[in-house]
């Protein structure tokens, strides 16, 4: 059997298009134009690639950019300043703190200064326990983007016994929440589950985010299985994820690749966010 290949890259397209006409049809009955504040501290290399990509993406579809980069000897008071500025600035729809933060400031009481109808990311605690509740909030965005990747590729997820591999704030446990919200039957396995390829095995819907090149092989995989790849690993051979792509697309139904899979959805769920915490801000449910 050979995998069909989930084109995250041609979704996140279609997408970044939809939000693109979304954001005029706002702009033009609300007189408001959608605004992401992206916030970097120091000059990390790759931080510094992630946010200028998510500047450029945000203006090609009509959002504002209100970029602040801090100096990297910034105290944790001195972001504070910053992350209070841009919530009490009415043009700022959306606050992001690039992560991870120089060594020695601890993002977790910044990230919760962000309030949560500006929280892009979804990683406030606030949010965090709307997401855990049920209620309407902004969501995480690599786990939306998975969600909206099995959606676009029309896999079915309510009755799935789903695996999430991985259990990060970041990745794994929001991307649990919402598979149960959705009706999946969900395990999450981590660092510490016994027989791993025991429990992978048992999933309809596989998806990896644990940080470990090539964790996933074709023993982990259900014939006929979605394999969905979160992990990212800058290799000699270029970007690889947590699953060996080759031996996996034998036997699995679906997969998506790194890159071109969850990478690009990550960062269009980011726009839909702005725009929902626009709307969010002139009092419109979501
Ligand atoms: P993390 O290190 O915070 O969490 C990893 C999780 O995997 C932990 O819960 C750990 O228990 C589990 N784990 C580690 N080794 C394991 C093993 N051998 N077996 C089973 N579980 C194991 O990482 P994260 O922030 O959740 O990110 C995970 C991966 O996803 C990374 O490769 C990261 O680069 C990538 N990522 C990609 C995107 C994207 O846009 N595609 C976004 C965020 C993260």
């Amino acid at each position: 059997m050979s995998a069909k290949v989930i084109d995250g890259k041609a979704v996140a397209a279609r997408l970044s298009e939809q939000l693109a006409d979304e954001i005029r049809a706002f702009t033009a009955a609300s007189g408001k134009t959608p605004g992401l504040a992206t916030v970097l501290v120091g000059d990390d290399g790759a931080s510094e690639v992630y946010v200028a990509n998510k500047r450029k993406r945000a203006s090609a579809i009509g959002i504002a950019d209100h970029h602040v980069h801090l100096d990297g000897g910034s105290s944790a008071d001195e972001i504070a300043a910053t992350i209070s500025r841009l919530a009490d600035d009415d043009a700022v729809s959306g606050i992001l703190l690039q992560l991870p933060l120089p060594h020695g400031l601890d993002a977790g009481p910044l990230i919760d200064l962000i309030p949560a109808n500006k929280d892009v990311d979804g990683l406030t605690t606030l949010s965090a326990g709307l997401l855990a509740r049920g209620e309407p909030g902004l969501r995480p965005c690599t786990p939306s983007g998975v969600i909206e990747l099995l959606d676009a590729a029309g896999i079915e997820i309510a009755g799935t016994r789903a695996v999430v591999v991985g259990r990060s704030a970041l990745v794994g446990a929001p991307l649990a929440q919402l598979l149960t919200q959705r009706n999946a039957t969900v395990t999450v396995a981590h660092s510490r589950t016994r027989d791993l390829a025991d429990v992978t095995r048992s999933a309809d819907l596989l998806v990896a985010a644990a940080g470990r090149p090539g964790l996933i092989t074709a023993d982990h995989v259900r014939p006929g299985a979605a394999v969905i790849d979160v992990g990212i690993h800058r290799t000699p051979e270029g970007l690889r994820g947590d699953v060996d792509e080759a031996a996996v697309a034998e036997v699995a139904g679906w997969i998506t690749p790194v890159p071109g899979g969850v990478g690009p959805m990550t960062i269009a769920m980011l726009l839909r966010n702005t725009l929902l915490a626009a709307r969010l801000q002139q009092g419109e449910a979501i």
